[in-house]
């Protein structure tokens, strides 16, 4: 279970509320053994000490050193779907091992979010991402970042030469090379996909400049949450 505050062996703490919603759901008990994790590395066995209406206090055990990270790190930054959609998306990514989602607002973007709706979408967003952790045993929660306008985002990436890592944009140009030509053996990579209605012309210009080289996912059109799972999953699971 996630609980975002420092630990150490021997300390009695309250959790916080999902995570003791949690431990109700599952219907611990008093002296039951639980794991919690708070995003610094590793994992920390935990007993259940005393439950509330709501409140659970778990005592802190041992650290476990465990990484369960991919052995590649691949960030994600795409044209956000519309609806529970973008939900399916994060809770995927984030069990398939992605480092960081960057959602983002395109010319032809159907959801328009900006502003306060903006950064409460990025809060559920957050919490799906966690919860996706928590089932699936993952210990560090992936950053997702605050949706951003797509030319604003590419214009403020660090130059291509010098970051370090291989920037792929999904497209469905003919001559875009087929995906697994264009990974290198090991490094990060960043992907970058478009949304439902695509990327515009000048959009995908700017990503080209910014060192974005096209790759192909096939010849049939993916939705725009099934192309950056494809790309994620085809790389962390090929390691
Ligand atoms: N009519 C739009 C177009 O022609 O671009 C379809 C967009 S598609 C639903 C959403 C995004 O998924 C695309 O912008 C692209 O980044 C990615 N995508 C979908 N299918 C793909 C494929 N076969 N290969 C590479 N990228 C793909």
């Amino acid at each position: 279970l996630h609980c975002p505050a420092p630990l150490s062996p021997g300390l009695l703490l309250a959790l916080p509320a999902g995570a003791a919603r949690h431990v109700q759901v599952l219907r611990l008990q008093p002296g039951d053994a639980l794991t919690l994790f708070n995003g610094e590395g590793g994992e920390w066995a935990a007993t259940v000490e005393r439950m509330g209406r709501s409140e659970v206090e778990v005592r802190v055990d041992a650290h476990q050193a465990v990484e369960r990270e991919a052995a590649r790190a691949v960030h994600l930054a795409l044209g956000m779907p519309a609806n529970e959609r973008m939900d399916w998306l994060v809770e995927k990514a984030a069990e398939l091992g992605v480092a960081s989602l960057q959602p983002l607002l395109a010319e032809r973007s159907v959801l328009r979010l900006k502003g306060e709706r903006a950064e409460k979408k990025q809060a559920h967003w957050q919490a799906v991402a966690v919860a996706a952790c928590e089932q699936c045993g993952r210990n560090r929660v992936p950053p997702l970042h605050a949706p951003q306008d797509l030319l604003a985002w590419l214009r403020a990436l660090p130059a291509a030469a010098g970051a370090g890592e291989t920037r792929l944009l999904l497209s469905l140009r003919s001559g875009a090379a087929p995906l697994a030509q264009a990974v290198p053996a090991a490094g990060p990579v960043r992907f970058l996909s478009g949304p439902e209605g695509g990327l515009a012309p000048q959009e995908e210009e700017a990503a080209l400049a910014q060192g974005f080289v096209p790759v192909s996912l096939g010849a049939r059109t993916l939705r725009a949450e099934t192309a950056p799972l494809a790309a994620l999953a085809a790389l962390t699971l090929a390691a």
